[in-house]
């Protein structure tokens, strides 16, 4: 079956190729520079990268664009507390943004790009949505008119004919005409850092920078849009408002969104205690790649519940398929091959790829895993794998791992000679003592890292696998 998505605009599921050229043209949502990344906004950039690798392996090129919004209103308030620059501010957390994605393995897009690097493309677009009458002016802000655009709520399929109870609604609503509308530019209050312009001094409001700098980049009509099921309503249809009264054309072919991270079945909130970031999770010892595991194998469009318990399975769940590829690469098998095994690789193979395929649903794309490494093992241990066999189960863990990325140990929790020497004294000792859970789970660790170990006449050998 075809690569399919859930079009949040259509509300349907639909075959998915680019329009031109085969390459995407996706823009996703970035983050606010103003604080390091909680992992509510890694699961949405997980998901993305899975996104952008799969596309990948459809036989599609990409042209991803990601905005980093470093102006807005949290951003100017911290750095004027810290009498800061704003550019001085967001270096340090769009830094650390960069370097939470590298350790999670997210690529970065082919465009990274910030707002603030694109003030004046800003300004020129809303002269022209001002020169077609979509604006008005208040106290040195411009404004969106929204009732000047009447497919306003297509896309979260609000009906805002009527009254907007309800609605989110900007602290200064009191300026404006009607409690839709938004700020294209922000006059500057007191104290506040500001740009001279043509509209005046001022910033940008935040919804003008995405529909900017996406058309700027990829033209009048994306293939894709994604990011966060918050940002549905009203940024994203504020940014279809923006974009189709300045092109003229549809603004993207497919939106997608996914769902809510909850941390141990709760919202996430710093009052409750379950706020985390990436670098919190680290600390406490948890390696990238079970995060990124965990991220990863709830479908995007279910709630994800992120819990401790739930780490500590992805970890196993990786040393499961680890120790299977250490095992096919270093166990000698008889000649020849199984056509029974093979066909079970190839329907392995198949499984995965549908289930992504399937508006990529990492749950049973992983199922399908987990069930041919079941069967492989028990064939491996009823003699019945061959040599033959081998080749071909590597390549299901190449693609599976081409899109999951967490085969690879991360190069900072490779253990040194002497800490290996140490964990092997320790394993002996724990023979010894009989503590053999201990020794297993010692062996484990190391077999993890691709560290063999081997029992000889004159003690514990050990060697490094090569990658
Ligand atoms: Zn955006």
């Amino acid at each position: 079956m075809a690569l399919r998505f859930y079009n949040t605009l259509s509300q349907q599921v639909e075959t998915f190729s680019p329009a031109r050229d085969n390459i995407v043209r996706m823009y996703t949502c970035g983050p606010t520079v103003y604080d390091y990344a909680h992992i509510g906004n890694f699961r949405t950039f997980t998901f993305v990268d899975l996104l952008r690798r799969w596309l990948r392996t459809n036989g599609f090129g990409l042209d991803h664009v990601m905005n980093i919004t470093d102006v807005d209103d949290k951003i100017i308030r911290n750095a004027v507390a810290q009498r800061k620059s704003l550019a001085e501010y967001t270096a340090v957390y769009t830094e650390a943004f960069r370097k939470d994605c590298a350790t999670l393995r997210l690529e970065e897009p082919e465009r990274l790009v910030p707002a603030t690097g694109h003030i004046d493309d800003m300004v020129e677009a809303i002269e022209r949505l001002s020169a077609s009458h979509h604006t008005y002016s208040s106290e040195g802000s411009v404004y969106y008119r929204i009732s000047s655009f009447p497919g306003y709520g297509k896309l979260s399929h609000n009906d805002f004919s009527g009254n907007l109870a309800g609605a989110r609604v900007d602290v200064d609503e009191y300026e404006k005409a009607d409690a839709r509308d938004f700020a294209l530019w922000k006059a500057p209050k007191e104290g506040e850092p500001f740009w001279e312009t043509a509209l005046g001094p001022g910033r940008p409001g935040w919804h003008i920078e995405c529909s900017v700098m996406a058309i700027k980049y990829l033209g009048e009509t994306l293939d894709i849009h994604a990011g966060g099921i918050d940002l549905i309503f009203p940024h994203h249809e504020n940014e279809i408002a923006q974009s189709e009264a300045l092109t003229g054309q549809p603004f993207a072919r497919f939106w997608l969104h996914a769902e809510f991270l909850m941390v141990e079945g709760q919202k996430m909130s710093k009052s409750l205690g379950n706020y985390f970031t990436l670098r919190d999770i680290l600390e406490r010892g948890h390696s990238p790649e079970a995060i990124r595991y965990l991220l990863a194998s709830v479908p995007y469009r279910k709630s994800l519940n992120f819990t401790f318990d739930g780490l500590k399975s992805a970890k196993t769940a990786i040393d499961r398929l680890r120790n299977f590829k250490l095992r096919l690469e270093t166990d000698r098998y008889p000649e020849g091959q199984s056509e029974e095994l093979a066909a079970r690789t190839a329907q392995a193979c198949k499984g995965f790829t549908e289930s992504l395929n399937d508006d990529l649903n990492t749950a049973e794309a992983l199922g399908a895993v987990f069930e041919y490494v079941r069967d492989a093992n028990s064939a491996m241990d009823a003699g019945t794998f061959r040599a033959g066999n081998a080749a071909a189960a590597l390549e299901l863990l190449a693609l599976f791992d081409s899109v999951f990325a967490v085969l690879q140990p991360a190069a900072s929790q490779g253990t040194s000679d002497a800490g290996v020497d140490a964990l092997v004294a320790e394993r002996t000792a724990a023979k010894k003592a009989k503590n053999f859970a201990r020794a297993d789970e010692i062996r484990d660790q190391l077999l993890a890292q691709g560290i063999i170990l081997e029992d000889t006449k004159s003690g514990v050998r050990w060697k490094r696998k090569s990658p």
